[in-house]
């Protein structure tokens, strides 16, 4: 997990968010089971467009790229059916991954740690191990960074076997060609130049 650091909102958001934040209350009110939707496409994109722009298309929790292995998606960091007055909010919003997405769902627990957050540096939480491929808690850290790190983790699925795999062979690669290229241009950036 990098540091994320977010822009200002996108217009259509700041303007019409409390708006259609209401709306979606609303409609849940009437309708325990109501679907959440954006209420309009081209805010969506402008939502997407800005988030993807902070982390140059990297998800916000792994930082493998976004779309890569499946549809482009935005996360709630507070799931939108347990937190429904933040469903809009621009600072619950995060550019995620379809795995990261798919393991999360609606779980959230006070522990995940927030890569916007003011404070958040990978080192404080995390360590890499560059033969496993693993991520590990920093074995300095605070009792309660470590706590967070092993929640988040577990909560994302960044260890996952396919995970794994996949930041040894981007570190090979980084390794090979690393100078060429430019470090965005790679997924898992905090596992290559931490
Ligand atoms: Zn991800």
């Amino acid at each position: 997990m990098r540091k994320m650091i977010r822009v200002e909102q996108p217009r259509c958001l700041a303007l019409r968010g409390s708006e259609w934040t209401e709306r979606y209350n609303t409609a849940r009110r009437l309708n325990p089971a109501a679907t959440f939707r954006w209420y309009s496409r081209a805010c969506y994109a402008d939502i997407r467009t800005a988030l993807q722009a902070t982390t140059q298309h990297h998800c916000a929790f792994c930082d493998g790229f976004i779309g890569s292995e499946g549809r482009e998606t935005i996360e709630h960091f507070c799931p939108k059916s347990r937190f429904p007055e933040q469903a809009f909010a621009w600072e619950n919003l995060f550019p995620c991954c379809d795995v990261c997405q798919s393991k999360k769902l609606e779980t959230y627990h006070e522990l995940l740690i927030k890569p916007d957050e003011e404070d958040y540096q990978f080192e404080n939480y995390f360590i890499c191990n560059y033969g496993s491929g693993e991520l590990q808690p920093a074995p300095d850290a605070s009792e309660f960074h470590r706590l967070k790190a092993e929640k988040t983790i577990e909560v994302y699925g960044l260890n996952l076997p396919v995970r794994k795999k996949a930041r040894i062979r981007e570190l090979k690669k980084f390794r090979a060609v690393g100078e060429t290229m430019h470090i965005d241009e790679f997924p898992y950036r905090y596992y290559l130049a931490p």
